[in-house]
């Protein structure tokens, strides 16, 4: 057989505009994002590079490991950053957003829209009224947020955002995005501590203004990634947005529903604000400690470990099937049967009981 050597495929320009039109529709923004070379943890270090600077205060909400990360990135670039901190089983109450704006006057707002790690999220869109209504600059950390709830970027007024694919998008790791609004923009290129010819710098990927189309494409893009990427958002544009976040409402609902027929409690306090992504189970029984995941059930993590256990129902797990799955795992570690719980779940979703 004869085998052409037609070497790699790089992106192509055509390629790259439709995963910007993709990336721009689902954020629901006309400002195109900055695809990034990489996981969309580098998204959030470089946007923490990008406009943290001395003599800036920021006020960094943290319910969840990654927001005391976030922290940590804006106070290395010299900012005087201020918490507000809950514990781990609560979201944030807007007022208390609001009471911090008031008594700190930060220039910024930073937080975590939703969290996999312990099963909660944020009330984002009071938490942006009251930043735009104290005129702040808004970030978010979205990577787990998009695809499981709503995220009109200009709508709300977000003005930098990370997003990935690899939760509720079903998609790659090896490429994410940050949405930027132009007064973004202008936040992080008055900052001369904003890095240049650097990963972390989003100033170096900036998209041409819009109208115009850019010339090439971003050398550092990986094409592979950016294909499979460019893949899974044709898949979401083609089940459609809403109905993808529905799958996940109906995927955490009929969690809930199974963990309480089970006589589980949500780890989660406000029932209001549990996250669609992932459902955490307060460990009431040593039966439940578990050391590595079965299936989507996994332990918790970091200091959560020994106190929840995660339920991972996103992504193609956020489905009837998947949720049965992790609900019958966790009723044989209690020893119980499972059909009650499994009639619960079904319940939820609409399908016949003794389906
Ligand atoms: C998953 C996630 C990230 C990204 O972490 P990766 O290491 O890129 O998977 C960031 N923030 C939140 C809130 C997440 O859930």
């Amino acid at each position: 057989m004869i085998r052409e050597h037609k070497g790699f495929v790089p992106l192509s320009l055509s390629e790259f505009d439709t995963l910007t039109r993709l990336l721009s529709e689902l954020l629901s923004t006309g400002h195109p994002p900055v695809i990034i070379p990489g996981e969309a943890i580098l998204g959030i270090e470089a946007m923490a590079a990008g406009i943290s600077a001395p003599g800036r205060t920021f006020l960094n909400v943290v319910t969840g490991p990654y927001g005391s990360l976030f922290g940590k990135w804006l106070e290395r670039g010299g900012a005087t950053v201020v918490e507000v901190k809950v514990p781990f089983d609560e979201v944030v109450p807007a007022e208390e957003v609001a009471a911090a704006v008031e008594r700190f006057n930060p220039v910024a707002l930073s937080f975590v829209q939703a969290e996999v790690v312990t099963g909660g999220s944020n009330p984002a869109k009071e938490i942006l009224k009251i930043a735009r209504g104290f005129n702040l600059i808004t970030v978010m950390d979205s990577v787990s947020a998009v695809g499981g709830e709503a995220l009109p970027v200009d709508e709300w007024g977000v003005d930098l955002v990370a997003v990935g694919a690899q939760k509720a998008l079903a998609g790659p790791n090896g490429v994410s995005a940050v949405s930027i609004s132009p007064r973004g923009w202008e936040f992080m290129e008055s900052n001369v501590n904003a890095p240049r010819n650097s990963i972390l710098s989003l100033l170096d990927l900036k998209p041409p203004q819009q109208g115009t189309r850019p010339v090439r494409v971003p050398p550092n893009i990986p094409a592979l990634e950016a294909r499979a990427l460019i893949a899974a958002l044709t898949d979401i544009e083609e089940e459609g947005l809403e109905q993808v976040i529905k799958r996940h409402e109906s995927a955490a609902a009929s969690a809930v529903a199974g963990i309480k027929a089970l006589g589980l409690e949500p780890w989660q306090k406000n029932s209001k604000h549990y996250s669609t992504l992932t459902t955490t189970v307060r460990i009431s029984e040593q039966n439940l400690r578990i050391d590595q995941p079965v299936g989507i059930v996994a332990p918790g993590d970091g200091e959560l470990f020994g106190h929840l256990l995660r339920i991972n129902h996103f992504g193609a797990n956020a489905c009837r099937q998947s949720v049965e799955e992790a609900i019958t795992t966790l009723a044989q570690l209690l020893n119980q049967d499972a059909a009650h719980a499994l009639k619960a779940i079904r319940l939820v979703w609409g399908a016949p009981h003794d389906q």
